[in-house]
């Protein structure tokens, strides 16, 4: 019989990005054992997750204000943007060191069978950015995995920009095919960056 309070916290667990039930309840009897001060922080930890922060309002990154540390610093070439998935493949390209430019996170690539359409990811708000005036955006540099759901979203990007003056290159294959940008190294992605090819 699992207690109840265990129970409620491997419920949390489970169905977390590659956990299952198994791992949830074996995180939640390893919870059950530490000391009160440390399942302290990991509530608090969490509760500053739902509080602290918030959407940057110009590129989609976590901040923790209005405006991301990336946005907000007048030093970055803002004639480039890199467009990434996520927040965690922003951290990997930016931990490469190779990308001076700003960035976009769309929230995910376009998968219309699992209903991730145009209108689902942060594209509308890409397009709007980079048709601002005064913008002076001259290359956005695609980021995306190397798999079905990049090369769909990137052509996307590339019928919506046709006829624009802006460059559109995407990540050289030194990414293995089906490979995750996550988990790339920053030599690896640097690479990539340094070979970027156009397209569309
Ligand atoms: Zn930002």
């Amino acid at each position: 019989m699992i207690p109840r309070n265990i129970q409620n916290v491997a419920a949390e667990f489970d169905g977390l990005p590659g956990i299952g039930p198994r791992a949830a309840l074996r995180f939640a009897y390893w919870l059950a054992a530490q000391p009160k001060e440390r399942l302290k922080r990991f509530a608090q930890a969490l509760l500053g997750l739902s509080e602290g922060i918030s959407r940057c309002r110009i590129c989609g990154n976590w901040s923790e204000g209005e405006t991301c540390s990336i946005c907000a610093d007048t030093s970055r070439d803002r004639t480039v943007l890199c467009v990434v998935a996520t927040p965690q493949d922003l951290n990997v390209v930016e931990g490469s060191g190779s990308h001076t430019g700003l960035y976009h996170v769309l929230g995910d690539l376009l998968d219309p069978i699992e209903g991730r359409t145009p209108e689902t990811i942060r594209l509308k708000e890409l397009f709007v950015r980079i048709g601002e005036q005064g913008a002076g955006i001259k290359e956005i540099i695609l980021a995306f995995d190397p798999d079905v759901r990049g090369d769909t979203t990137a052509l996307y990007i590339a019928r919506q920009l046709a006829g624009t003056n802006v460059a559109i290159t995407r990540l050289a294959r030194g990414l293995p095919t089906g490979a995750q940008l996550e988990y790339a190294d920053g030599a690896t992605v640097a690479e990539a960056l340094e070979n970027r090819r156009k397209t569309g």
